[in-house]
């Protein structure tokens, strides 16, 4: 539900409606407008008499938002939601160019190709410590070793780093180190780790289950809302069709479909759906062209030897390409590629 204040009320006017619906077992929240105060009221709002809330004279309208998904409503918050990552802005005029290996390797590998890709104008790296692989006998990540290499290549690079967390048994190690937590397609209705990242405030980026509607992966972002944590980044990562000859279908629709319906940010991951190198830089540039936030890409300096998702990794000197097309593209949509 949507309270949305006279033009004249007061900040005590707001406050009395605040108690009114926190007496009634609600939880509100205040909606910075630029010309008026609106709340946002989440819970079984049922339970509210809506002609009591209505006859209020600092009361202008209610407004039920029937949308199952509340606090990623756009209409719940009609600006884009802007998410500070150290000294970028996710959301904002530049885009994130999330870059690096699909898994951390070892430290010359993880600060070879950061500091390769800080040069080629990514402004994350993204490396996975934690992998979820489909076989159990494939490489499962460096783990914990792999968040402090992470560590070292920020340190050498000062690129915020984005990594995937797959059990909530380390979220305190991913809160110290790690600046954006993925959660991965296959986590994405993994409810109990979504409510216990809501409780931290770090930025999670949360990528599109492969079989995912708009609305359950929107449910999934309200999961981790409801918890307290505003800061959330979709991904779109490609679902799965029928389709046998690519790993997945990017479905670049979902772009304006989110900026639909939400106000959070949403970046595009080429990578995960194409499965081979040579389709990643059409997705990456249609991306850029449907008005994402940002860009995950895999890269790697060897991608032959790479320990996972080689067949589906850019060499830097082919993400270089990459970048040179889509800052002419980003111009179309009214941003920029980060800053070098
Ligand atoms: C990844 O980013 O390496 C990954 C496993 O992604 P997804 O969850 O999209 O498959
Ligand atoms: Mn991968």
């Amino acid at each position: 539900m949507i309270i949305v204040m006279r033009r004249n009320a007061t900040s005590q006017n707001v406050k009395e409606v605040m108690d009114k619906i926190k007496a009634a077992g609600l939880s509100p929240v205040t909606i910075e407008g630029a010309e008026r105060n609106v709340i946002g009221v989440t819970g079984n709002t049922a339970s509210l008499d809506i002609r009591k809330v209505r006859a209020d004279k600092t009361i202008s309208a209610v407004l039920r938002v029937s949308e199952p998904y509340k606090l990623a409503n756009r209409s719940f918050h009609p600006d884009n939601t802007q998410i500070q990552v150290d000294d970028q802005i996710i959301g904002g005029e530049r885009l994130a160019i999330m870059a690096g290996p699909c898994s951390v390797e070892g430290e010359e590998e993880i600060i070879s190709i950061a500091k390769r890709m800080k040069l080629a104008g990514a402004n994350f790296l993204r490396g996975g410590a934690f992998k979820p692989r489909t076989s159990p006998y494939s490489f499962q990540g460096l783990e914990l070793e792999g968040l402090r290499l992470l560590q070292l290549a920020k340190r050498e690079t000062g690129l915020p780093i984005v990594s995937e967390l797959m059990s909530a048994e380390y979220i305190d190690e991913f809160v110290e180190d790690v600046d954006v937590i993925q959660i991965g397609a296959r986590n994405m209705q993994n409810f109990d780790l979504l409510k216990e990242i809501g409780k931290t405030k770090t930025p999670i980026l949360l990528k599109r289950g492969m079989s995912a509607t708009y609305q359950e992966w929107l449910m999934s972002a309200e999961y981790i809302m409801s918890e307290g944590n505003p800061n959330v980044i979709l991904c779109e990562r490609g679902i799965r069709t029928f389709e046998t000859e690519t790993r997945n279908a990017l479905d670049i629709q979902a772009v304006p479909v989110m900026k639909k319906k939400t106000h959070l940010p949403i970046i595009v991951d080429p990578s995960h759906a194409a499965g081979q190198a040579y389709l990643v830089p059409a997705g990456a540039k249609a991306g850029v062209a449907a008005g994402a936030d940002g860009l995950m890409i895999e890269t790697h300096a060897d991608p032959e030897n790479a320990w996972s998702d080689g067949e589906q990794s850019l060499t830097p000197d082919e993400f270089d390409k990459v970048m040179e097309q889509i800052t002419v593209l980003a111009k179309v949509e009214g941003r920029m590629v980060p800053e070098k």
